[in-house]
Parts: C-alpha cells; structure tokens; sequence
C-alpha cells in the first residue's frame, strides 16, 4: 500500500491525531531544515570573513619532534596532532593548505620559491577537484633544487616567468578572485555557479621547508575585497605580460 493511502486511511480513522501529528512533523521538519541551512551559510559566512596575520618564528619548530613521534616511527612526514605550541609552524602550514583546499575556480600564485611537499599536494588536491591553478615565479629559482612548480608544470599547470634578470620576488596567492572566476564563468559558459570567496595569501613567506619553519616570516591571509582585487589585477597584468615564456614549457633542469 503506498504512503498516501496509509495516510488517508489514519485520516479517516482518526481525523484530530492524524492532522496533529502531519502538523507537528512538518513544523520539526522544517525547523531541522532551516537549522542546516543557518549551518551552512554561518560556516561560508566565517570562511568569507578570514582576515589574519600568521607569523613563523624560532618557537616554531619546539612542537616538531613530538609531531613526527605522534606519526609514527620511521615516517617522514610530520601529523597535525593536537599541539599548545601558539607558534606552531605544522599549524601554520595547515591554515595556508585549509585556504587551498576552498578553492572551487581558481588559484593563481606568484611565488619566488616554491619547495613545500605540503603546499604541493594542496595544489595537488585542488587541480583533482578541477580548480584553474596558474603560476607566476621567477626565471632562475623557478629551478631551484626541490622545486614542486617544475612538478606542478608536468602536471600541466601554465607557468610563466618574466624574461629579464630582475627577480619575481612577489610571494602571494589569489583564490577565487572575483575577476578571475568571471572569467572562467565566461570561458566555460557556466549558467550556475558555486558560492566561493575571493581570499589572499601573501607576505614575506616563501613556499619551501625553510619559510615555513625556521625563519622570520609573516603572512596575511584576508578575505578584504578591495585587497584581494589589488593582487588579482596584477596577477592578470603581470600574467599577460609574461605570455612569451610559457610557449617554451617550463621543464625540470
Ligand atoms: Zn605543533
């Protein structure tokens, strides 16, 4: 017997119970339902307001023994354990990766040095969820030794470089940038789109295992829109202006 005729049957046979308890249910359901959704916009809504200042200092690395031992014996990679270390250079790192990991569209990365396995499978993670990553970097450490953006070029990430001997020293990273999306929305022809926010990452920091634990450095991540369109406008003009070089595919040396 199908729903319906069970329930007009309970109607019929008890009219009162049967419309109050229909009424209840879809009073609870709808309240159930507009509590996910409140969830769900407060969680977008907290990620769209991201607006901070990460440092890396000499406190950071104090954690890193107990980290590698909470991963195991004889592992190489360090685990987001719990940790009380304010400074925490692993902790510091996930933030950036948790940035990356929101793409939906787009990243673009200027970046001076890029060496960080971590930041790496990021990027990694986020071109299997389809995001358009472009790099910018410099035309001598784009080579450096451990270098993940000749990794990411094989992976067929678009790399450019200027061609002078002035460094690219810019160290920052645009994820969903409004101008950027809107071009992507045109190129793909999207009708619908997903909710994204525009985010900027960027400060003294390079990418590689010496930044992101050793040194002195500090990064800004902010969601301020008339910041994150600052960078993405020169990330456009400088991506433009550097076109020539990304004919002669950027290979590991
Ligand atoms: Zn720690």
């Amino acid at each position: 017997m199908l729903i319906t005729q069970i329930i007009m049957k309970q109607i019929r046979d008890y009219p009162i119970v049967t419309t109050l308890s229909i009424a209840v249910g879809t009073v609870l359901a709808s309240e159930v339902i507009w509590k996910l959704v409140q969830c769900s916009r407060s969680k977008r809504e907290k990620a769209s307001r991201v607006h901070e200042v990460i440092v890396f200092n000499e406190l950071g690395e104090i954690c890193a023994a107990a980290h590698m031992r909470n991963n195991g014996i004889g592992s190489q990679k360090p685990h987001m354990s719990p940790c009380c270390n304010a400074h925490c250079s692993l902790r510091n790192v996930a933030k950036i990766a948790e940035q990356i990991d929101r793409a939906v569209y787009s990243i673009d990365l200027a970046i001076f040095t890029f060496s960080s396995l971590s930041l790496a499978d990021a990027l990694k993670r986020a071109l299997q969820r389809g995001v358009i990553i472009r790099i910018i970097s410099d035309g001598e450490m784009v080579y450096c030794t451990g270098s993940q953006i000749t990794m990411l070029a094989q992976l067929g990430v678009p790399v450019r470089v200027p061609i002078t001997t002035n460094l690219m020293h810019n160290k920052f990273c645009i994820i969903d940038g409004v101008e950027r999306v809107e071009e992507i929305r045109l190129l793909r022809k999207l009708k619908w789109m997903r909710p994204c926010y525009s985010i900027v990452i960027s400060g003294s920091l390079n990418w590689t295992a010496q930044g992101l634990g050793g040194n002195w450095e500090n990064c800004i991540i902010t969601a301020d829109e008339k910041l994150t369109a600052t960078f993405q406008a020169e990330f456009q003009r400088m991506w433009r202006s550097f076109g020539k070089t990304e004919a002669s595919r950027i290979q590991p040396k």
